[in-house]
């Protein structure tokens, strides 16, 4: 469904899940602002690795808060996922049209989105049925000093004017996954599928004061398998990857198999 084409009137809602005081949303937002209206509404902590939430159990507030550069933004204590429904649902007087995410100081490669608040927000827009794109920038691990959002920013900014002009599917969502390059270099876009990461997390088991153990997910950093057509392998190449997800994960050629089992009652 393509959408309005009067860029006057659309409505976009930046969000992340670092949290409304980090530099990559504000990079966003300000790369954005030719293509419509933006409204920030963001988490007041930072929720990375936080997935896809609902919150059920407590209510919710949003306030507004101004940026470093004096821009106004809304800060929620929800989870990422909750500001887009927040957005969603009316927070604002009008309904987002479409819901951009980041943009993530680190990749979301192959099954990190499943992790990925970052990627958990465009998958909320594609369960409301708005186009969600989730930004992620593949900054080198140990980079030291301050990220450059600038590039990645107008990058972002490119796709998403492509979302405004050709439209997603219902259910469909974009994560990209941009390399840390100069924009000069950063030529080559690649359609790609979710490669397979690999985590390197191991178990750090310590003792408290009373000698009762406690214990980190610790570990390295994880890799990936750089398969050309993936995710992983396009970023390794110093090309901007762009994986379109589905809302439906059933694994259609796995049904079949399924439906040749015996459930035994009893
Ligand atoms: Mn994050």
């Amino acid at each position: 469904m393509p959408l309005n084409e009067e860029r006057a009137d659309l409505h976009i809602l930046v969000t992340n899940d670092d949290g409304v005081y980090a530099p990559g949303i504000l990079a966003l937002a300000n790369a954005l602002r030719p293509l419509g209206r933006i409204s920030i509404l963001a988490p007041e902590r930072n929720w990375s690795a936080a997935g896809h939430q609902k919150t059920l159990n407590r209510p919710l507030r949003v306030k507004q808060v101004t940026l470093v550069d004096g821009t106004l933004a809304h800060a929620s204590d929800g989870a990422p996922s909750d500001c887009v429904a927040l957005a969603v649902l009316g927070v604002f007087d009008t309904r987002p049209d479409i819901v951009v995410s980041g943009i993530n100081p680190t990749n979301n490669l192959g099954h990190d989105v499943t992790y990925s608040g970052t990627v958990t927000n465009a998958i909320e827009a594609a369960i409301w049925g708005l186009p969600g794109i989730a930004i992620s920038l593949d900054t080198p691990n140990a980079k030291p000093g301050e990220v450059d959002y600038a590039p990645a920013a107008a990058v972002a900014r490119v796709i998403v004017e492509a979302v405004i002009r050709y439209g997603l599917p219902r259910d469909v969502l974009l994560s990209v996954n941009i390399p840390y390059r100069p924009l000069e270099q950063l030529t080559e876009f690649r359609i790609t599928r979710q490669g397979n990461r690999v985590y390197r997390d191991v178990l750090v088991k310590r003792e408290d004061p009373w000698s009762q153990p406690y214990y980190w997910i610790g570990g390295e950093f994880p890799t990936g398998i750089p398969e050309e057509d993936t995710d992983v392998g396009a970023v390794e190449q110093g090309v901007v990857s762009i994986t379109p997800l589905h809302l439906d994960m059933t694994a259609y050629d796995h049904m079949d198999t399924l439906r040749q089992w015996k459930f035994i009652p009893g």
